[in-house]
């Protein structure tokens, strides 16, 4: 069993082309030239199936005009629906489609609207594919539809029961809303798949379940990523296939403020952390050593997949390790080497280890209750690695657990 049991397409942005509905995406930040202008991606709905809005039977965008947050200082003050004032003009399809609505002041708030719902469905659809279900919304009984609203009078973006609201974050004159964030929406879808899979009770979860979602949360937006050819092929010409380094993929929402903690590429571990009384901040802290040790298991397989493709040697593979953030710089001038040889073998092992990966992932969440604690997700972890890639799985994912000092609980 090696995890691939349902084939999973290229690149899943560009799957439907020809049967699925398209729409504009910043899959970062526009500020990064390489992603200037905006990707076409297809989601896997026929032309027509989706209203303005964007809207359908599971979500609906609400142009909502000077709204403040429904929750804010602790304190949920309203729930969806939203029944204020409105913009009059929602995104409207144009022969079913949602591309013609452009990032120009002219149409800002239209693109707004269907870049954020692109981004929630997209995701959905690539951890639908890895989870083998449709993901169901954990609130559907108390709201049928999720609410999403593209701007909120706020510095934050907020996912909660029934909704998803987005800010704006401002730096200096520059002002940029946080729905068109690729990173924090697809977090945010992250908070709700998880949710869904792994349960959310109502009464309070420790930190360190709390620290966990966070964890994970990055990570789906990180998979999530890697299906549009745009970003495997950037973060693969940026470091020369070497991922060990800051680059796109791992320094995830670099550019919102609060956000730069969670780099997957960190030198955090378990008994380095400083505590925080504030548990909402200390929760940050704390999920960071499991990203990167989730991460280093993700460039570990794809370490692996370049070995069997012959692209880099083994000998290379045992000396490139997170050497906890510190770029190592013989193993750079390997890669640059190795890369320049065969470059496009490096795409096709990244694939291969993306997949792998969800699928990973995917299976352990299925295994993991709302109660977990570190020891008892790493051995989670262990076991499913265990099952889909016998003793070696196993022992890449013990190995990057235990050198971030998460211990796998014993058996
Ligand atoms: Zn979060």
């Amino acid at each position: 069993m090696n995890g691939r049991a349902r084939r999973t397409p290229r690149y899943i942005t560009t799957h439907y082309a020809n049967r699925g509905t398209r729409f504009l995406v910043f899959p970062q930040v526009r500020s990064l030239s390489a992603f200037r202008t905006p990707e076409t991606i297809h989601l896997a709905a026929r032309p027509g199936t989706i209203q303005a809005g964007p809207r359908d039977a599971q979500m609906s965008v609400v142009d909502a005009l000077g709204k403040r947050p429904y929750f804010s200082d602790g304190v949920q003050h309203a729930s969806p629906p939203y029944r204020g004032p409105r913009s009059r003009r929602p995104a409207r399809p144009q022969r079913g489609h949602f591309d013609h609505i452009r990032p120009v002041p002219a149409t800002a708030r239209e693109f707004s609207a269907a870049t954020v719902y692109a981004v929630i469905r997209l995701t959905l659809m690539v951890w639908e594919h890895y989870l083998g279900r449709p993901v169901r919304w954990y609130f559907r009984r108390a709201f049928p539809r999720l609410e999403v609203i593209p701007h909120i009078i706020s510095g934050t973006a907020y996912s909660r029961p029934g909704y998803i609201e987005c800010g704006v974050l401002r730096r200096g004159r520059r002002v940029t809303p946080l729905c068109e964030n690729f990173d924090i929406v697809s977090h945010e879808t992250g908070h709700m798949i998880l949710r869904d899979v792994i349960g959310h009770p109502s009464q309070p979860q420790s930190v360190e379940c709390r620290a966990r979602e966070e964890a994970f949360a990055d990570i789906v937006s990180m998979v999530t990523l890697l299906h549009f050819r745009k970003v495997t092929t950037h973060v693969l010409r940026q470091t020369h296939g070497n991922l060990f380094s800051r680059n796109v993929l791992s320094n995830l929402g670099e550019l919102s403020r609060t956000r730069t903690i969670r780099r997957a590429f960190n030198d955090s571990a378990l008994s380095t952390l400083d505590w925080d009384p504030d548990p909402d901040a200390f929760k940050y802290a704390l999920a960071a050593p499991l990203t990167a040790a989730v991460f280093d298991i993700l460039v570990d397989m794809y370490e692996d997949a370049l070995v069997g493709r012959g692209a880099i040697r083994r000998k290379l593979a045992q000396a490139s390790f997170d050497s906890l953030g510190r770029e190592q710089r013989d193993v750079q001038r390997l890669f640059d080497e190795a890369y320049r040889r065969r470059a496009p073998r490096f795409e096709e092992a990244l694939i291969e280890a993306r997949d792998r990966f969800g699928f990973l992932l995917a299976r352990a969440w299925r295994r993991t209750s709302p109660y977990d604690l570190y020891p008892t997700v790493a051995r989670t972890l262990v076991e499913v690695g265990a099952e889909m890639g016998g003793r070696p799985l196993a022992r890449t994912v013990r190995d990057a657990l235990r050198f971030r000092d998460i211990v796998p609980a014993p058996a």
